[in-house]
């Protein structure tokens, strides 16, 4: 009977595969493939690995502590790690197709979707990315005043926990009900353990002040679970900050240099995985994601 797994030694590698972003997607799958024996690459941007888990999730909820092991276990098979290596303009994305046998694109989503609101462009108007960023890395120590957090996902608490946290008068408004809140249960309970305050059916119409944000005006909705009716009764909250956490959209840089316009002209040796391949934009989708995108690599490179 033939052995159910051929062990490939030396430089003989099954098969060479690029894998751009090392968030848990481009992690999970760099592994499932350098145990394949397959020569891996990954190309990261930051000069810290770990995706989103590295610069986004606040301190207080997740530490740091484990993304380091998961590293060294990827180094231990060989797997390369280039960081401060952004794919795009300096590096294009099409060096990586011809020089691998398959590219696997876990970039993430790094772009705070923006709402064509007037007054979008004031000071301390702030979107999630920066925000939690410059928390993260200490460049935010204190907030005064009240800061309105505008989103109802986990990174829209998470946005808010921090204002508390920082000194803020924390208040979370979402446009739907809170029923309709994308945020998971217990993460709404833990902002209002924290002393948030989450106030529902408020839908950003403006955002007012001269050089500085001075207050929000909203339209209040109406409607259960994730109906969104409007109601045309404005209100205006005064407010220090506005914390934009609605949504997250694909940086298209990492297209810059090459002939590709957009992802979905990308040759079928281009494989997407994590929250850019997914509608659920999970810890666990980007694995399961990065599971599938290892089997699909793995049948390029046998065919
Ligand atoms: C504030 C916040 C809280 C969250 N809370 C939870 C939670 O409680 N539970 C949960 O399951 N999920 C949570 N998530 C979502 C989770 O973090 C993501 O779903 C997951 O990190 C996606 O993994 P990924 O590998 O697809 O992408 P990412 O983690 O975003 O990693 C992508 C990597 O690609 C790199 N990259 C991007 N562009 C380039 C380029 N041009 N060249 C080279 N490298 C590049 C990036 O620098 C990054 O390191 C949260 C997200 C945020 C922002």
């Amino acid at each position: 009977m033939p052995p159910a797994v051929i062990f490939v030694s030396g430089s003989d590698f099954v098969g060479k595969i690029a894998i751009i972003g090392s968030g848990p997607a481009g992690m999970h799958a760099a592994l499932l493939l350098a145990r394949q024996n397959h020569k891996v690459e990954i190309f990261e941007k930051e000069p810290k690995p770990g995706g989103m888990l590295q610069y986004y999730l606040p301190k207080f909820r997740f530490t740091r502590e484990g993304i380091r092991p998961k590293v060294e276990s990827l180094e231990k098979l060989g797997v390369k790690i280039h960081l401060n290596t952004k794919i795009g303009i300096d590096k294009p994305l099409e060096g990586l197709i011809s020089k691998f046998d398959a590219v696997i694109l876990a970039p993430g989503e790094w772009v705070a979707k923006v709402p064509r609101l007037h007054g979008i462009n004031l000071e301390k108007v702030v979107f999630w990315t920066e925000f939690l960023r410059d928390y993260n890395e200490g460049k935010l120590n204190s907030l005064e005043g009240k800061a309105i957090t505008i989103g109802g996902g986990n990174t829209a608490m998470d946005c808010a926990r921090v204002a508390k946290r920082l000194g803020a008068e924390s208040i979370v408004a979402y446009r739907r009900s809170r029923e309709g809140m994308p945020a998971d249960l217990d993460e709404i309970a833990a902002a209002e353990k924290d002393g948030v305050e989450i106030k529902d059916h408020l839908s950003p119409v403006q955002f007012r002040g001269r050089t500085e944000l001075e207050s929000l005006v909203f339209e209040k909705t109406k409607g259960a679970g994730r109906e969104l009716g409007m109601t045309g009764e404005q209100v205006e909250i005064k407010a220090d900050y506005a914390i934009l956490a609605i949504g997250q959209q694909p940086d298209p840089s990492i297209l810059e240099g090459s002939k590709y316009n957009s992802f979905k002209e990308l040759p079928d040796k281009v494989i997407l995985a994590g929250d850019i391949a997914n509608e659920k934009k999970l810890i666990a989708t980007a694995i399961a994601s990065a599971t599938a995108a290892a089997e699909k690599a793995n049948k390029i490179v046998d065919n």
